[in-house]
């Protein structure tokens, strides 16, 4: 079956698509941690980042990489940070997410964000791209 992440690329389910390329994807995190929390994930089905091929990763750390910058030009943060967990959803992802502080990244504590502005996050980043 198919992991909701391969899903939302194939568009069955809705999300705020920010970037895409031939091989990777990215969208906001639905729960995010901090406003602009964003998703990155290969088009492969894969469970495990680091069982990608060293290319694989490497590809998806470059797109990753454009996407932080698309990030940090669209909401004032000082740093974006990445992170990779893994336990939630079955399809390698990497989280970066928008920080001032290290307590900014508390995956146990969520943002509220309306869905109004999440549009707005999201076309802001997209435009950045
Ligand atoms: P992890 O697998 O790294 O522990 O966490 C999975 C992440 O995916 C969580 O931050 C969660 O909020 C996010 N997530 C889970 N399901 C969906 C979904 O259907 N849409 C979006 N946009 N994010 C999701």
């Amino acid at each position: 079956m198919a992991t909701i992440f391969s899903r939302i690329i194939a568009g069955e389910i809705p999300c705020y698509k920010v970037a895409e390329d031939d091989r990777h994807f990215a969208f906001l995190d639905i729960n995010p941690v901090q406003p602009g929390h964003t998703l990155v994930v290969p088009k492969k089905e894969i469970d495990d980042i680091f069982d990608l091929s060293a290319d694989e990763y490497a590809d998806l750390q470059r797109f990753a990489h454009k996407v932080a910058h698309a990030v940090k030009g669209a909401i004032p943060c000082r740093k974006v940070a990445e992170a990779v967990i893994g336990l939630e959803v079955p399809h390698a992802h990497i989280h970066l997410i928008p920080i001032n502080s290290e307590a900014d990244v508390d995956f146990r504590k969520k943002a509220e964000v309306s869905a109004e502005r999440m549009q707005e996050i999201c076309n802001e980043i997209a435009a950045k791209f």
